[in-house]
């Protein structure tokens, strides 16, 4: 089923944010970025409760091509366990991103990234960068697998045709050294 998921037009970069502005990113993809790979989502408790939502879904990307385009004052890291920190903003409360900081990469909550990146809002004025659509299948299809699904909520979040779309249960891993 992934191999067949049609990802359409694919970013060269992403910008993004916090609600109130004031934490500001972009993130560059290598030549080789695999996006189905780098697309998924966790249903552990940690994450639930962090973004508060049924699951986190990510895109991977190498922190080396990650920066932060803005002020940094207002962000913080929780550690709810060693190592791994899970970014917000102390102003607006946004969750960002989860990252091990021992790796080489930062998973960044989908839905920070502009909706310029993620749905196309604004395209017309990107000077071609952006299709009118976005990226959102390139960003969001998290074909790249789901960790935690023993934590799946019957009859809901084992049903999203998103969730579907991935590997489920690959790894118990990550959030719960
Ligand atoms: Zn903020
Ligand atoms: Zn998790």
């Amino acid at each position: 089923m992934a191999d067949q998921y049609n990802l359409g037009a694919l970013p060269k970069r992403i910008t993004g944010g916090c609600l109130c502005g004031k934490i500001r990113y972009e993130g560059h993809f290598p030549d080789n970025h695999d996006f189905k790979q780098n697309s998924g989502t966790c249903q552990c408790t940690q994450c639930r409760r962090s973004t508060s939502h049924l699951f986190f879904m990510w895109h991977k990307v190498p922190y080396s091509l990650f920066k932060w385009t803005a002020s940094t004052d207002t962000l913080k890291n929780y550690y709810c366990s060693k190592g791994n920190a899970r970014g917000f903003c102390g102003n607006c409360g946004t969750f960002l991103y989860w990252r091990r900081e021992s790796g080489p990469n930062i998973n960044i909550a989908i839905g920070t990234i502009d909706p310029l990146y993620l749905f196309g809002e604004g395209w017309e004025d990107s000077g071609g960068e952006v299709p009118k659509g976005g990226f959102g299948r390139a960003l969001a299809n998290s074909c790249g697998g789901h960790e935690w699904v023993r934590n799946e909520i019957p009859g809901v979040t084992d049903e999203l045709e998103l969730v579907g779309a991935g590997p489920r249960g690959r790894g118990e891993r990550v959030e719960a050294d």
